[in-house]
């Protein structure tokens, strides 16, 4: 029985599976050329800050075009480059283009960088983010860094480490997507954080979900305590808006404030059409 199974086991895929093994396959192939072939750009989402309704930052999203395929979300990309190595210089790329685009944004907004456990792990990471820097002249202050729960915990003692290298040059750290991850209250405790952004999946049950809002308002008063920032990310109306302004929640980001677009022309331009 157990070597029919195993002799089974070998050569049993579902159906869609060889499919789905050729499409991963490609999609490798063609990510490992993409970066030489100019295949990526940034857009940018706008955050609201809820203490005078400006915009304050943007976070850079990037966006890949498969030269058939057209878009492929990050969803998807992200995790394959995570595993055969090209999200380092992908992620390098990404500082790169981020900062270059903000310096020539009003010195009040700063830009919001995704960065990988890999990338973040990655002996070049502090390299990359000052030779960024370096390269655009944006000043370290307008540039925040996000990390999810998962680059946080994974080998806390080089995290904690490069954290502390990133800080000290006046970079802003948050983390990414709050409460989805390996949440862990020692990590809000002992990392360095200049914000907490609470994870979409909140926002979007705490109108119906009483669990959901307790999260969100503890959340926002443990930041209040820690002198930690919090920003609710996927507000997409009024009423998720007037509720995260009512908890005290210092940002939020989402498609009611702006749906991510092509770098903004001197941020003054945009304007906050939603604001009281
Ligand atoms: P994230 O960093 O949490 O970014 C927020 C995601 O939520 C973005 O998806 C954004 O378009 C989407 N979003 C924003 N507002 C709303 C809303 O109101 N409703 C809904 N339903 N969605 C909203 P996107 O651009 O597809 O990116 C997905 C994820 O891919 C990001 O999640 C981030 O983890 C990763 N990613 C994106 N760009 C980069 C990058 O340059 N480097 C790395 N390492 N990861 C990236
Ligand atoms: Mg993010
Ligand atoms: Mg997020
Ligand atoms: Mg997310």
């Amino acid at each position: 029985e157990a070597k029919r199974r195993g002799r089974g086991r070998a050569i049993s895929y579902q159906p869609g599976m060889i499919e789905a093994i050729a499409e991963r396959g490609h999609l490798d192939n063609a990510l490992r050329g993409a970066l030489a072939q100019g295949q990526f750009h940034l857009l940018y989402q706008p955050i609201l800050s809820l203490a005078d309704d400006s915009i304050v930052a943007f976070e850079a999203l990037i966006r890949w075009t498969h030269p058939t395929r057209g878009l492929v979300s990050p969803a998807e990309f992200i995790p394959l480059a995570e595993e055969n190595g090209c999200i380092v210089p992908i992620g390098q790329w990404v500082l790169d283009q981020a900062c270059r685009e903000a310096a020539g944004w009003p010195a009040n907004q700063h830009v919001a960088v995704n960065v990988s456990a890999v990338q973040l792990r990655s002996p070049h990471i502090m390299a990359h983010v000052t030779g960024a820097l370096a390269r655009s002249g944006l000043p370290p202050h307008r540039l925040e860094i996000e990390l999810t729960e998962t680059a946080l915990v994974e080998d806390g003692r080089q995290v904690a480490h490069t954290l502390a290298a990133l800080r000290a040059l006046g970079i802003r750290i948050a983390m990414d997507d709050f409460g989805t991850g390996y949440s862990s209250l020692a990590h809000l405790r002992d990392l360095p954080l200049d914000r907490i952004k609470i994870d979409r999946s909140f926002v979007a049950s705490a109108l119906e979900d009483k669990h959901s809002l307790a999260v969100i308002r503890a959340v926002a008063q443990m930041g209040r305590d820690m002198n930690v920032l919090t920003l609710a990310e996927g507000v997409e109306n009024s009423d998720q808006l007037d509720l995260l302004r009512e908890i005290g929640c210092d940002a939020v980001q989402g498609y009611f404030i702006g749906r991510p677009a092509p770098p903004p022309r001197g941020g003054a331009e945009f304007s906050w059409v939603h604001a009281a």
